[in-house]
């Protein structure tokens, strides 16, 4: 890896896995190229089950130790929860101001979250309003927030926190991605780490057949197919 690579990256969305299926192959290949990656979940995940008799406390216990271990099988450094409430995530200031003080804490070259846009990732599917509102939040903490010391100048003040200007930023989940990363070497790490989602993956067979189309890079040959990541790319430094 280059010198002049950025080192430091933080990766910010709404629920525990996802960051497992968004970009679970990215992260091990940047750790593997000796990026730190730390993980910033927005909510810990206590609405995952559509059982009335389910507890939403020990359901986010299970959730938060399930992305934990995930984290783990990537190598990601540290997890961060927030713990705003699963649903109901809105981009409000106060959001915005949660991922400007974490933003300013771990200081990363490098974003990653999703689209805000993103409304029908496929015909079967309608993307989760968390999502969305991660996205927009983190964009929001980003550009100009995080890098400017007239937003949340109390940060600064009470919390010693300086502004932060983030390099770039990925957007997973794109609607017009412009990059891909081939993680090809990192398909069974990222598979693996989605196992550790138990609560959330009832098949994981099933889970796999479906990814190992969705990630497919139709371009490459069938006796030697690659596995990508896409994202939107946006490089703030120029
Ligand atoms: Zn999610």
């Amino acid at each position: 890896m280059n010198s002049d690579q950025p080192l430091r990256v933080l990766v910010v969305l709404a629920h525990p896995d996802d960051p497992e299926f968004y970009c679970g192959g990215t992260v091990a290949r940047w750790v593997s190229e000796g990026r730190e990656v730390t993980y910033c979940l927005l909510t810990r995940g206590d609405k995952g089950d559509d059982d009335v008799e389910t507890d939403p406390e020990q359901l986010a216990q299970k959730r938060m130790a399930e992305q934990r271990e995930a984290a783990k099988v990537l190598g990601v450094t540290e997890v961060i929860f927030l713990d705003h409430p699963d649903g109901y995530l809105t981009p409000d200031l106060t959001l915005r101001r949660d991922v400007v003080r974490v933003i300013r804490q771990v200081r990363p070259e490098i974003i990653v979250t999703c689209d805000p846009t993103n409304f029908f990732p496929s015909d079967r599917y309608i993307n989760h309003s968390d999502h969305r509102a991660a996205g927009q939040a983190t964009l929001d903490a980003v550009f100009p927030a995080a890098g400017s010391g007239l937003y949340f100048p109390e940060l600064l003040q009470e919390e010693g926190l300086h502004p932060h200007k983030v390099e770039q930023v990925y957007v997973a989940g794109a609607q017009h991605p412009n990059t891909i990363v081939n993680v090809t070497k990192f398909f069974d790490r990222k598979l693996s780490a989605l196992k550790e989602h138990a609560s959330q993956i009832p098949n994981i067979e099933a889970l796999e057949k479906n990814l190992r189309e969705r990630m497919l890079d139709t371009d490459s040959p069938p006796d030697a197919p690659r596995y990508i990541e896409r994202f939107m790319r946006i490089d703030l430094r120029r």
